[in-house]
C-alpha cells in the first residue's frame, strides 16, 4: 500500500503516513547490522584470546632447532615500578686517593706543565756511583737496590743522575740545534727536543732523584735496553726499593717525554709499589681525584 501524503490543517503543514509494509525493509537492514556486530565482536575476542595464550606461553624447546641459551632468557619479572639505585663508585686503582702524600718530596711532580721554578738554581747534591750525584736521601735505597741487581747476577750500571744548570743546558741546546739541523722549524725544534733533553726547569734529573740505568753491554743509552734480563730485573724489582720506570712506552703523550727504559724515578717504597700496580705513570696517578686542569 503506497504511502499517503495529506495536508494537516490543523498544524498547517504536510505529513507523510507510513504503513506497515513500508517498515519492514528498515527492521530488516537493523538486524543485519547488529548480526555483522556481534560476529565481529566475537571473532576480535577470539583473536585477542589466541594472542594472550601465545604470548604466555613458555619458550618451546624444537628438538634439533634453535634453543634459547638459558642466560639470554630473561625470567626476571617485569617491575611494576622502575626505581633507580645508585651505583657504587669504582675507583680505578687499588690505591685510595686520599691516601697520596702529593706534598711529600720523593712525589715532587716535573714536567713541562710542571716546571720547576726559575729560582730554582744549582743543588747540592750526594756523590755516589763514581762521578754521580743524588739527592742524599735515597742514597741508601739507590745502593740496596744497585747490590741486590748483583746479587741476581743482573749487571746494572748508573750513567746518569743529577745534572746540574750548565750541564742540562748544554744537552737541551745542543739536541734543539740537531733538530733544526735536520730541518725543522725553531718552534718543532724545540718542542722534540724537550721530549728528550728538556730544560733544566722540566727536567726530572734536576731533582736528583732520577737515575739513568744501562746494561754493561751498553755505554749509552739504548731503547735496546728494554730486551736485556737487566731492565727484566728492574721492572720485577726497582719498586721494592722505591724506584719506578717513569717514562714508560705507553705513555708518551702523558708525560710528554719520549719512551726511556733507563730512566728511573725515587717515588718511596710505598708508592712505587702502588704506583706499578695501578698501571699509571706519575702524572696519572698524581691527578687521581684531582680537580682537571
Ligand atoms: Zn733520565
Amino acid at each position: 500500500m503506497p504511502n499517503q501524503k495529506f495536508f494537516d490543517k490543523k498544524n498547517n503543514h504536510s505529513a507523510v503516513v507510513l504503513h506497515e509494509d513500508s517498515l519492514q525493509p528498515a527492521k530488516k537492514i537493523r538486524f543485519s547490522i547488529n548480526t555483522t556486530i556481534i560476529v565481529a565482536v566475537v571473532i576480535l575476542c577470539v583473536i585477542a584470546g589466541l594472542f594472550i595464550w601465545l604470548f604466555t606461553l613458555p619458550p618451546k624447546q624444537v628438538e634439533g632447532g634453535y634453543q634459547m641459551p638459558e642466560n639470554l632468557v630473561d625470567t626476571t619479572p617485569i617491575p611494576a615500578e622502575v626505581t633507580v639505585t645508585e651505583q657504587p663508585v669504582v675507583e680505578s686503582t687499588a690505591a685510595p686517593v686520599d691516601d697520596i702524600p702529593r706534598d711529600e718530596w720523593y712525589l715532587k711532580l716535573v714536567n713541562a706543565e710542571n716546571p720547576l721554578p726559575d729560582s730554582y738554581g744549582e743543588q747540592e747534591m750526594t756523590s755516589f756511583g763514581g762521578g754521580f750525584y743524588f739527592d742524599e736521601r735515597i742514597i741508601e735505597s739507590l745502593e740496596q737496590m744497585m747490590d741486590a741487581a748483583e746479587e741476581d747476577g743482573a749487571e746494572l750500571r748508573v750513567i746518569s743522575g743529577y745534572r746540574g744548570v750548565n750541564r742540562q743546558t748544554d744537552r737541551h741546546e745542543a739536541e734543539v740545534r740537531a733538530y733544526k739541523n735536520r730541518g725543522y722549524s725553531e718552534e718543532d725544534a724545540l718542542a722534540l727536543a724537550s721530549m728528550e733533553e728538556p730544560s733544566y726547569w722540566e727536567c726530572e734529573h734536576s731533582l736528583g732523584l732520577a737515575v739513568d740505568l744501562m746494561d754493561s753491554a751498553h755505554s749509552s743509552t739504548s731503547i735496546a735496553f728494554d730486551e736485556t734480563e737487566e731492565f727484566a730485573w728492574l721492572m720485577e724489582h726497582a719498586a721494592e726499593y722505591g724506584f719506578i720506570l717513569r717514562y714508560p712506552e705507553d705513555k708518551v703523550e702523558v708525560t710528554g717525554m719520549v719512551y726511556e727504559p733507563w730512566h728511573f724515578r725515587y717515588v718511596g717504597q710505598e708508592q712505587a709499589q702502588k704506583i706499578k700496580e695501578s698501571g699509571l705513570c706519575l702524572e696519572e696517578y698524581l691527578a687521581q681525584g684531582q680537580p682537571q686542569a
